[in-house]
């Protein structure tokens, strides 16, 4: 038989609380939680719907981890350290494995960052999945996407491209073979340590969930700035290179979303500053360019600079 709502709750999302700051979590009316006092609450919410963000039959694991990864990646790029989430579940049917799975890859990676899901919210309809998540983060260190300078170096952690191949490998539009892509785009890993470490010495800071050409293009215009690209520079993984040489759209890296990586910039004087913090801990990051006064984005490509349209890299632009 088919769990009940409450049942379902219970078996799949209470757990035992771990925080100090979570005077009560699933179960009442509402939770109650403590704010760190001298700091910002950093708040986000993102819903992730069948047939849109993800393909009917994705597997529930996956699906569990990267529900909780976008909004983290969200908290990582204000630099905030992450404390609590709630989900929204909407369900066409309460299928107990499907949500054992689901609430593995969930709460596998709250518990690594030390998050608590403190509520939520359960309801019948088609296949819908809205996680919020709270942190915390001194208002001075906030990474906002406004706050690019010229002269800045700009940055991005891991590598570019991979999800975009990832998604072409799923829907079967390469013969390309690379399960890395693959498991970037079901399982992307947000950058919490990275955000928190640059909270306080980046200027600006914004997560690549919609592709780097456009989201770089939020912080450009955010800030009233521009800034130009070497290609030589970015960070292209073996698989990207492959698909490249093999025929694969060479601006795809740039295009792309879903890799959860970060974009953010530095003042040229702090940069050296910036190599000894990313060395404490396991994540790369390069610098692939640089903010400049000119507006607009361009990419310095086999000697020559070419504009690119961000407008062009949206996902809904003006008829
Ligand atoms: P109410 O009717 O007061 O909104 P609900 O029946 O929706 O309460 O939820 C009961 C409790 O379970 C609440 O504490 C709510 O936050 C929590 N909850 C409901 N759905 C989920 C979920 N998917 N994950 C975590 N907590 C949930
Ligand atoms: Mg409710």
């Amino acid at each position: 038989m088919a769990l009940g709502e409450f049942e379902l709750i219970k078996q799949f999302f209470t757990r035992p609380n771990h925080r100090a700051d979570v005077c009560l979590g699933v179960g009442d009316d509402c939770a109650l939680l403590r704010p760190t006092e001298g700091e910002c609450v950093a708040m986000t919410v993102d819903t992730l719907v069948e047939g849109v963000h993800f393909l009917a039959g994705t597997d529930p694991e996956g699906l569990g981890h990267k529900s909780l990864a976008v909004s983290l990646s969200d908290l990582a790029s204000m630099g905030a350290r992450p404390a609590w989430v709630s989900l929204a579940l909407t369900l066409p049917r309460s299928d107990e494995t499907w949500l054992a799975a689901f609430a593995k890859g969930l709460l596998a990676l709250a518990e690594r960052h030390g998050v608590e899901l403190v509520g939520g919210d359960t309801t019948r309809g088609p296949l819908s999945i809205t996680v919020q998540a709270m942190g915390f983060v001194r208002e001075k260190d906030a990474l906002r996407r406004s706050a690019a300078r010229v002269g800045d170096g700009i940055y991005l952690t891991g590598d570019l491209g991979l999800a975009g191949l990832g998604l072409e490998i799923v829907l079967g539009k390469t013969r390309l073979r690379a399960p890395e892509a693959v498991a970037k785009l079901e399982r992307p890993e947000p950058r919490v340590q990275a955000g928190m470490a640059l909270a306080g010495l980046a200027n600006a800071c914004i997560d690549v969930s919609d592709g780097l050409a456009a989201d770089l293009g939020h912080m450009l215009e955010g800030g009233g700035v521009g800034a130009t690209l070497d290609w030589a520079a970015l960070p292209l993984p073996s698989a990207i290179r492959r698909h490249i040489a093999a025929g694969g759209d060479e601006w795809m890296p740039l295009r792309a979303g879903d890799d959860y990586e970060l974009c953010f910039t530095v003042a040229a004087a702090r940069e050296n500053e910036l190599a000894a913090r990313m060395a404490e801990f396991d994540c790369s990051c390069v610098r692939i360019g640089r903010i400049d006064e000119q507006p607009g984005l361009r990419m310095k490509k086999d000697r020559r600079v070419l504009d690119i349209d961000v407008r062009g890299f949206q996902h809904f632009h003006p008829a």
